[in-house]
């Protein structure tokens, strides 16, 4: 393992820029990359040096692994980190980056390829001791196999894809009847996402939480569990809202949580940041459901409350350092919440909503910390997926830090399209939200209660007043001259290639 001096961010939005800032505090140059909507995206001039790499089809952009080996090549560096989503959890590019010559800012690809087939996963955390969620650890051959599995353990079940992810190919079966046609819609959804339709049974199990560990591991042999991450709130399977420390978890439940997780890390080999997700039940049992081999999108939660910066820890593991967290002095410190902020209607089911941003202004103050990808004058599209920033907020209490997320989401302003932003206040005024009261089917029972009526007036009514500036300012603009850039401190041809090439079109 090298010392890195340059490295290639294979990823775009909030976490390239979030990837290129820590890259900079570890006195390390980035290298962005970016398809042609997003030449105009904060991260490609956040970086030392910018590359396009290719039309909006992620396919032929964020996909494209040879491109982007090529690419960190050309440029000189050492080292790729793939982000979370894209190319972060496959294998073979892994060991392409590798072959290479180049250090894959990650684990190692055997790890990503046992935890990345989940019914090998169960298996291995099987004979690991970790407890499982009940059902199949192999995949089932036909709808004949998966309704005799669903008969053992007893409805409702789950049907799941081998290779899921991102909630496809997943299916909740109640009853017998409704087996055989979920087992089709779930395995043709697998093969279109996955390219593999392998399925295996879970049983459902009934209004649990969704508790992950963040660990850590470096190559001296060191499996660090930074605690839990509350991730229950949810829409389609999907994670919306995340907090850390959980209301459910107590230390010692948080004890045997980190203990399960370290030996599901420790028995694969793994290397750097990885996250192990359970479902806490009702009873206080909890179940192995994945494990992520790779940066989530809700780690700002656990760096608040543990004071760590794990993209930094990801970094130094790649350069074969040893990590700078160490396992006694891990405590939790007082409470963080994260709001995904998606371009999303949440008073339209939730619609994905494309346009240019006319105005953003992003919240600021005393424990409030905004991860974002986009600023004014990019477009959104549907060639990504909706997140366009995270608002991340500490507090010493959780009352404390839910007041700081309420008054920071009023400062938040998007004007150009709609956003989830209004739904995320309604949450956090929410007396159930409030007491710590919900498990994943929160927002099926709460969703329609929370968003019965249109969007509140403390977010329509800044937007009235910013949307008659923004009218003057054009006014204005339109009679002054251009404003001057200034130059940043450090430039190279390739900033300038990508900047020249913004600016004329
Ligand atoms: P994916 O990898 O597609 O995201 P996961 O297995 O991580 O799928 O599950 C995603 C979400 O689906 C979980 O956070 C949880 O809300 C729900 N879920 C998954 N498995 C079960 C189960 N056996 N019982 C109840 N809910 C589940």
């Amino acid at each position: 393992m090298a010392t890195f001096k340059r490295v290639l961010v294979a990823n775009r939005g909030e976490i390239a820029l979030r990837i290129i800032r820590a890259c900079h505090e570890e006195g390390l140059e980035a290298v962005a990359v970016y398809s042609e909507p997003d030449r105009l995206s904060p991260h490609v001039r956040a970086a030392h040096i910018a590359v396009p790499i290719g039309p909006a089809p992620a396919a032929e952009s964020y996909l494209n692994g040879g491109k982007l080996i090529d690419t960190a090549q050309a440029t000189g560096c050492q080292a790729i980190h793939p982000g979370y989503g894209f190319l972060s959890e496959r294998a073979p590019f892994a060991e392409a980056v590798a072959q290479a010559g180049l250090s894959f800012v990650g684990p190692p690809a055997a790890a990503i390829r046992a935890m990345g087939d989940k019914t090998e996963a169960r298996r291995r955390m099987q004979a690991a001791g970790v407890p499982i969620v009940p059902g199949s650890t192999r995949p089932v051959a036909d709808h004949v196999q998966a309704r005799a599995e669903a008969s053992r353990l007893g409805y409702p079940v789950l049907l799941k894809a081998a290779a899921g992810g991102g909630g496809k190919g997943m299916r909740l079966v109640q009853q017998d009847g409704e087996i055989e046609s979920a087992f089709q819609t779930a395995q043709s959804e697998a093969v279109k996402a996955f390219g593999a339709g392998e399925l295996y049974v879970e049983k459902y199990l009934e209004r649990p939480r969704h508790i992950e560990i963040q660990v850590l591991a470096d190559t001296y042999g060191r499996v660090v569990a930074l605690g839990e991450r509350e991730c229950s709130i949810q829409r389609r399977n999907q994670k919306l809202i995340e907090e850390a420390p959980s209301v459910a978890v107590t230390p010692a439940l948080r004890r045997r949580l980190s203990e399960a997780a370290t030996a599901a890390a420790g028995s694969v080999g793994y290397l750097g940041a990885g996250t192990i997700e359970f479902l806490l039940a009702p009873s206080g049992e909890f179940y192995f459901l994945e494990m992520n081999t790779r940066l989530q999108v809700e780690h700002p939660v656990t760096e608040l409350v543990y004071g760590v910066d794990i993209v930094r820890e990801q970094l130094r593991v790649a350069q074969g350092q040893p990590l700078r967290v160490h396992a006694g002095a891990l405590q939790p410190r007082g409470h963080a919440l994260e709001c995904r902020i998606t371009a999303e209607d949440p008073f339209n089911s939730f619609l994905p909503a494309t346009g240019v941003i006319r105005y953003l202004v992003t919240p600021s103050g005393p424990g409030v910390r905004w991860d974002g990808g986009i600023e004014a004058g990019n477009e959104v599209t549907l060639f990504y997926d909706p997140l366009l920033g995270k608002l991340i907020v500490w507090g010493d209490t959780r009352a404390t830090a839910l007041q700081r997320m309420q008054r920071a989401l009023r400062e938040l302003v998007i004007v150009g399209i709609p956003s989830s932003q209004a739904f995320h206040l309604r949450v956090m005024a929410d007396p159930d939200f409030q007491r710590g009261d919900f498990d994943i089917t929160y927002l099926e029972h709460a969703g329609p209660r929370l968003l019965a009526t249109g969007a509140s007036p403390e977010v329509t009514a800044p937007l009235a007043v910013v949307a008659a500036l923004l009218a003057e300012q054009q006014r204005a603009a339109e009679q002054s001259p251009p404003p001057t850039v200034r130059p940043p401190d450090r430039q190279s041809a390739w900033t300038l290639a990508a900047r020249r090439e913004a600016l004329d079109r």
